[in-house]
């Protein structure tokens, strides 16, 4: 694709667009469900680590280094949940893939539409794994930038047709109301968490605050259900009370990550979870009987990334949906990187 190395493919918000409108949005995550599910599978091959972040009092930025050994990735992403009142984006996002071999970047891309990707294609592949047989009803609290995204990955992956939608801000529902309109789900918008969850197969929270929230108490979550937990992901930002993961089966990403960020964090440090890559790889049981509650407790972990990423490095050279980076300094001669710089200087 490019044929030199100093040249790094760079895909724009606008390029990306352009990608997820020309493949499709539910294939796309279709497809990149499938790529998410293969680097579980191959979990052993990765470098693990919880992210690096540096909290503040409005927020967090963190980045999510991985690495199978041949490719190394890394995210760099923000969390911010006032931001959308000074109207910014809660969360925003970029990555790098690069060769292990030469420490070279190969692709650099703008990846705030990809998070909602990714996060939404691994909610869905979990929940295919973990949720009732036949699920079709999903509650949805949260009616922010992913949720659409998490409605259409649960509609093309696990089989939803019905939504019962609830946010604090009903601005934020009507948005969702008009997004989704024409995908072919039956609606509810509902006027509180508690009548959101009626009849759900699956309870999405995919809220933002930056505190201990309770958007669901232990009374309002019955049996036979899956909860996909999205919002939880930050040291002191939680969503569900503390009785619901004791009644739970909790099922995370990568448990050292999981236990500072995610749901866990109320519970002891020794509390059994099971982590995905065993239950894809057949190594540990998913849903065991119908009356159980299954718990995603996701925080969204570095693999998923690096997936997103290979996705869409895969898809460069069909389509053309990228610009060519002058990104590396390259002298003729290795070392002379200051004689580079002087025969600039002569070209004028
Ligand atoms: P957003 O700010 O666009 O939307 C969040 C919505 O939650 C808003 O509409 C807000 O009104 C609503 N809300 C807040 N408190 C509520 C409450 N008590 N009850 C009902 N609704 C409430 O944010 P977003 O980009 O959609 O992200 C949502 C959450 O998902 C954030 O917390 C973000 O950090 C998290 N997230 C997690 C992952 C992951 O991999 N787990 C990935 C991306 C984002």
């Amino acid at each position: 694709m490019t044929k030199k190395l100093n040249i790094v493919p760079f895909v724009s918000v606008d390029h990306m667009m352009k990608l997820v409108l020309e493949i499709g949005v539910e294939k796309m995550l279709v497809e990149m469900a499938d790529y998410i599910e293969a680097d579980f599978k191959r979990w052993e091959l990765f470098d693990k680590t919880p992210r690096v972040a540096s909290h503040s009092p409005e927020g967090v930025i963190e980045l999510m280094p991985t690495s199978d050994g041949e490719v190394y990735g890394f995210k760099y992403v923000n969390g911010h949940p006032s931001n959308t009142k000074q109207g910014l984006q809660t969360v925003t996002a970029f990555g790098v893939l690069s060769n292990v071999n030469n420490g070279y970047p190969v692709l650099i891309s703008e990846m705030t539409i990809l998070t909602a990707l990714r996060t939404a294609a691994t909610s869905a592949l979990v929940a295919r794994y973990l949720a009732p047989k036949g699920s079709t009803t999903m509650a949805m609290i949260g009616n922010g930038a992913q949720s659409e995204f998490q409605a259409l990955a649960f509609k093309s992956i696990v089989g939803i047709k019905n939504l019962r939608l609830y946010d604090i801000d009903s601005i934020a529902t009507d948005k969702c109301m008009e997004n989704l309109k024409n995908y072919g789900f039956t609606i509810t918008r509902c006027t509180s968490a508690e009548e959101a969850v009626q009849g759900a197969d699956i309870i999405t929270t995919v809220t933002a605050d930056k505190q201990y929230a309770t958007i669901l108490t232990d009374d309002m979550v019955g049996s036979a259900v899956h909860i996909n937990a999205i919002g939880g992901d930050c040291p002191g930002k939680t969503e569900l009370h503390k009785d619901i993961l004791l009644r739970s089966e909790i099922f995370v990403e990568y448990t050292p990550q999981t236990r500072i960020e995610g749901e866990l964090q109320q519970l002891n440090a020794d509390h059994k979870v099971t982590e995905m890559w065993e239950v894809m790889t057949g190594v540990a049981p998913g849903r065991v009987n119908k009356e159980q509650i299954t718990l995603f407790d996701s925080v969204g972990f570095a693999t998923e990334d690096f997936s997103a990423l290979r996705y869409v490095r895969d898809q460069l050279e069909r389509t053309g949906l990228y610009q060519d980076l002058d990104m590396l300094a390259d002298p003729d001669t290795p070392r002379d990187l200051f004689g580079m710089l002087l025969r600039a200087a002569d070209k004028g």
